[in-house]
Formats: C-alpha cells, structure tokens, sequence
C-alpha cells in the first residue's frame, strides 16, 4: 500500500505556541502567481545573475572538489573557515567598515543571522523596534520568536531619531522592555531610502543611552549607485551594533552564506547557538564563496550588477512618472533594489494588485512590510530582475490598475 498523504495527525494537536508565529509570507505567495506565463514581476527582489561568469565558475567548483574536496565536503568549523572570515573582513573593509575576524560568525544567509541573534536576546514579549515599514523576513523571525514589534516611522532620509526616541519612551512609560533596534541603513527594504550621515550618530547615540542594542542589516549597502558609502553603525559603536552582512546580492543567494559581526562578549555564545541549529556552515559553499572573492574580479562583477540596477532603477523612476495617475508619490533610491510607492488617498495596494494580476503584473502590496496593519495605500516595487523594458511596460500596467481601483 501506498501512503500518500496523512488528513489528519495526533501531531497537528501538539504544536508549541510558538509554531502560529510562522505565517505564509506574502512575497513567496506573490512568487508563485509571478511565475504564471505573460506575467511581469516587479515582486521578488532576485539578484540579476546574468553579471556572473557560470562557465568559468563551474570550472573552479569542478576544481574545488577534485583538489580539495575532502575538506569542502566534510565538516568544518561552527565559526567558518578562518580564510573566509578573513575575506569577510576585506569585503568590509572595502566598505570602509572595519572588523576582526575574531568577531565574524558565518552563517546559512543574513536571514540566519537575524534569527540566531533575536533568540539570544528576546524572550517572548520583548519589544524589538524596527522601522515602519521593514523586511518581512525579520517581521516573520520577530513573529516566530514571540517578539512584539513596533514600527518607528521613517521618511526620506530613513528612520526618524526623535520618533526613536519617542517609542522608547512611551514604550518605558507602561512598563515594555525594549531589547533591539532592527534597522536597515543603506537602500532599505522595502522602501529604498538611505538613513542619513547625521541620523546614524544620533541614532547609535539614543540606542546606547536607552540601553537596547542595534541590529544593522546591510544586504543592499555594496549596491550604491554613486559608489560612495556612508560609515556604518557598527563603524559608530562597534560595542552596541551586531551587523548583518550576505553574499546574496552581492555574489548569490542560492549559495546561502551570509554572517554576523558582534562584540566579543556575544561572539561564543552567537556560535553555540549557531552549532545547535547548523553543526557548521557549509564548507562547500565558503570554499566557493572563497574562491570568487579570491580568485575573479568581484568587484568589477559587483560594478557591472551595480551599472544594471541603476538603468532599471532609472527606468522605473520614469515609468512611474509617465504613467502613475496624480497623487502617486514614491522614493528615489541611491543603490540597492526597492522603490516604494505611495498610492493616491484611499486606494488600496491589494485592491491594486488583484487588478495588476489581471493586467499580468505583480508587486507586493505595503501592508506585508508591517506588523501591525498598516501600508495599506503603498507597495514595493523590486527594479532588480527585469529589463528596463518591461519594468516600462510594469509600470504601465501598474498604472492601468491603478486608475481602475480609482475609478472604483
Ligand atoms: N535582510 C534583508 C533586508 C533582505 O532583503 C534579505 C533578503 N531578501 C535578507 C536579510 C536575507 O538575506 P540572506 O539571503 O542573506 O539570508
């Protein structure tokens, strides 16, 4: 007899109170329907990975194994290797962002990092703020651990010090322990914007003075348009920020290496906890990481990607100003992957998007990026995996829906 599926389970009943904190992310349901043929998605933020040499990669991964596979296909350190560490630090540094090897745990993904480190700080019902609106990848670790989120708002020039502040305070006043900033400094997810040179200082500042510490998550940092980077957090007070840097934009996120840079007294305790999910990261995949980063011209790579997202971030600015009925606003991003969208009063972004999937275009409407409801009349748009062309044409369908959710 075959069993093929099992309706109902003794299991199903015994689930921890914890396990309802893991909810479908919408940008993964939104994935699905972005596949349907026709369809043009300005949904995912995929890394375009056509910059990438795959011939001349798959030579050095054939390599790896037959020179060194005995190392890259055993276990490996629950740190990482020293050498990848030690590349980290150089990719850092090209950054203008200094760190010690020591101090770097490598892990399967940022994403990895971000929930490893929630673990080790928050119990449940510890208050975790982070900018409204923010990544829904962290909004579903702060969910799965329990956390409370609270939105602190932002605008062009990214989060508001003096509404830091505020939610610190009034969150003191009945009575909430607030453990952790999460922020994204540099072309956030979802809204593109960049915090500001003086807001860091003032940021770091308040944080340190009110006693939570800083998660600074900076995927997107690498992909300035301009090339200029501004100093990060961690840079401002090494001591306060856990830093959260992958390879996922800047090289591949199907290789799944990311990594944490933190304080010593966190360090040990960061990769016991790691050990206890992982054992170790994948040695295979920091020896390929490795290898790119010493062997090719990633830099020039990360330039290419970088000329790219800037023609499509550029073609999406002119669509959106072509073709988006009046009352639209939206941010003008310096780098990275996102632009977000604010509809004319009273439109709803997912009315929008049940209309756009009609006129086979998706996006991800804003009131996924927030934990408590709102961005219902905004949406994010991901410029980073089409063509300047149909993001043109995306836009201009977009903008079709959007007059059609006007009209009612
Ligand atoms: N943080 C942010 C802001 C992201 O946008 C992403 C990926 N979309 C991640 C973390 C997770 O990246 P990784 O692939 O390194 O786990």
């Amino acid at each position: 007899m075959t069993i093929t599926s099992f309706p109902s389970s003794t299991a199903a009943g015994l689930f921890a109170a914890r396990a309802s904190g893991y909810k479908p992310s919408p940008v993964r349901e939104v994935f699905d329907i972005s596949m349907q043929p026709g369809m043009i998605s300005l949904a995912g933020g995929n890394p375009d990975l056509s910059v990438l040499q795959l011939d001349a990669l798959a030579d050095t991964a054939a390599e790896l194994v037959r020179t060194q596979g005995l190392d890259a296909l055993q276990y490996g350190g629950g740190g990482g290797t020293r050498e990848l560490q030690e590349l980290i630090c150089a990719v850092m540094a090209a950054e203008g962002n200094p760190a010690l090897p020591a101090n770097v745990q490598v892990t399967a993904g940022s994403q990895m990092a971000l929930e490893l480190l929630v673990k080790l700080f928050c119990d449940p019902g510890d208050v975790i703020l982070a900018e409204g609106p923010t990544y829904v990848g962290a909004i579903s670790v702060f969910d799965g651990l329990q956390a409370d989120v609270v939105h602190v708002p932002m605008d062009d020039d990214g989060l508001i010090p003096g509404e830091l502040e505020r939610k610190i305070s009034e969150l003191a006043a009945v009575g909430k322990r607030v453990k952790l900033l999460y922020t994204i400094p540099n072309f956030h997810n979802p809204s593109g914007v960049t915090l500001s040179a003086g807001r860091r200082a003032d940021v770091v500042r308040i944080c340190r003075e009110a006693g939570l510490a800083i998660i600074e998550d900076n995927p997107y940092g690498m992909l300035s348009f301009d090339g200029l980077y501004l100093p990060s957090l961690h840079q401002l007070d090494p001591e306060n920020v856990f830093y959260l840097g992958s390879f996922s934009k800047i090289f591949s996120p199907g290789v799944r290496v990311g990594w944490a840079v933190v304080p010593d007294d966190v360090r040990r305790q960061l990769q016991l906890a790691s050990e206890a999910t992982t054992i170790c990261p994948s040695v295979l995949s920091q020896m390929l990481v490795q290898e790119y980063l010493s062997q090719t011209d990633w830099r020039q790579t990360l330039a290419s990607a970088g000329d790219l997202y800037r023609d499509r971030c550029e073609a999406t600015m002119t669509a959106l100003a072509d073709f988006m009925p009046a009352g639209t606003t939206w941010t003008v991003p310096g780098g990275g992957f996102f632009t977000w969208v604010t509809l004319p009063e009273g439109i709803s972004g997912e009315d929008v998007m049940y209309r756009a999937i009609g006129h086979k275009v998706v996006f991800v409407p804003g009131s996924a990026f927030y934990s408590d409801g709102a961005g219902d009349n905004q949406l994010r748009i991901a410029f980073s995996f089409e063509t300047p062309e149909r993001l043109r044409e995306g836009v201009r369908r977009l903008g079709l829906a959007t007059a059609e959710s006007i009209q009612g």
